[in-house]
């Protein structure tokens, strides 16, 4: 059996953490990614080494590769970024679901999704657990990247009734950590950027709604049990962090930690915004002996570091 390891999505935020890991664990990695959102700084790294090779490709196109095992990461997970380009964002989760279950199909690899927590909408049952169906807008601003993932977690479980496809999907909740972008959009990484650049930190709404952070590493702990799980076990499976915080509890935090002063600026709240979210992870603690152990205070503090340097980068590049 062919045992190099596929990662799409590969040069993003959590696919490159997920690129490094398997390497440094002296697996063979194929990283394709088409650099909509992800950068080739995230993997420069790896391109040295003969067990990682970057291919520059979209998946909403077919892809012809050998490998074994499949991490379907590659569609971008900020509101910003997905909703620039919402009809490439549904082909994305669609087409590109379609291509790598079909890869999977032929090459027999067991290939695992990164499913979110939106799947769940905005939700009214607090915490979510994976029986709840959710409550979601289909016509809305969010709803590219929301359905465009249902319809994704729908074509993996019909090809696992239907082929027999190993599968495996992963609902993700919100994920922190280095290598975010600057420009991202999502709360973590703008309430850094603005607490360290000293500008107005930007609360959407009054900052009443609430989320639940995960730090990267904790998140990849999961999502390597999961790969490695029972056949039998196939999710889907809720990976997130269940310690909830209100954006102004975070804002808080971000603004202790950095040392700054600015100051908080109210702004819209965004269409479809969900009020609060936080994960249930029963299962995942039962199935997959899975917890996070990083606090958002901690995992925060590698976060800002990380944003501190490459500021600094930046500013003196200008
Ligand atoms: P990201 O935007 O940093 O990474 C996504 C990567 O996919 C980028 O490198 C981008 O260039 C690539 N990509 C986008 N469209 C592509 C296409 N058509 N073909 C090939 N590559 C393409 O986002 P992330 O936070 O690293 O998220 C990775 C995955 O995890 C996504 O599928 C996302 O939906 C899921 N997820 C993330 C979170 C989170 O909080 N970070 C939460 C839930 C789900
Ligand atoms: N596909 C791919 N790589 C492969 C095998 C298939 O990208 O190695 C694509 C192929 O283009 C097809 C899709 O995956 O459109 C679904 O494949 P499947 O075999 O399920 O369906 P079919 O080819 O019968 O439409
Ligand atoms: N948010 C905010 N200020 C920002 C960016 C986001 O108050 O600068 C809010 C946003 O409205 C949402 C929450 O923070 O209620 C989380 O947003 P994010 O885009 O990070 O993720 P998602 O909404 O997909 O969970």
């Amino acid at each position: 059996m062919n045992d190099s390891i596929l990662v799409t999505g590969g040069a993003g935020f959590l696919g490159s953490h997920l690129c490094q890991r398997l390497v440094h664990q002296g697996r063979d990695v194929l990283c394709v990614d088409n650099f909509y959102t992800g950068r080739r700084a995230n993997i420069a790294p790896l391109l040295e080494r003969r067990s990682f090779e970057l291919i520059r490709h979209d998946v909403c196109f077919p892809l012809y590769l050998e490998v074994g095992q499949i991490y379907n990461m590659a569609c971008p997970a900020s509101p910003v970024h997905y909703q620039f380009d919402p009809v490439q964002t549904t082909k994305t989760s669609v087409h590109g679901a379609i291509n790598m279950l079909g890869l999977a199909k032929r090459v027999k690899a067991r290939i695992l999704q990164a499913s979110t927590s939106e799947v769940y909408g905005d939700p009214e049952v607090h915490p979510q657990p994976e029986s709840y169906w959710g409550w979601v807008n289909p016509i809305g601003i969010r709803s590219c990247y929301d359905e465009g993932k249902r319809c994704a977690e729908t074509l993996f479980f019909d090809y696992w009734r239907q082929h027999q496809l190993q599968i495996k999907v992963a609902r993700i909740f919100n994920t922190y950590g280095p290598r975010m972008r600057a420009d991202d959009g999502r709360v973590v990484s703008n309430f850094i950027v603005q607490a360290l650049r000293g500008e107005p930190i930007t609360i959407y709404g009054d900052g009443s709604q609430t989320r639940s952070f995960c730090y990267v590493d904790d998140l990849l702990d999961g999502l390597e049990l999961l790969m490695a799980s029972a056949p039998e076990f196939v999710g889907p499976v809720n990976l997130g962090n269940p310690v909830e915080f209100s954006m102004l509890e975070l804002a808080e935090l971000v603004l202790r930690l950095c040392g700054s002063r600015s100051k908080l600026s109210f702004h819209p709240l965004p269409g479809d915004d969900p009020k609060q979210r936080q994960p249930d992870i029963a299962l995942a603690s039962r199935s997959l002996g899975w917890q996070p152990k990083v606090s958002l205070a901690d995992g925060l503090k590698e976060t800002v570091a990380y944003f501190r340097s490459t500021l600094d980068h930046d500013l003196a590049r200008s």
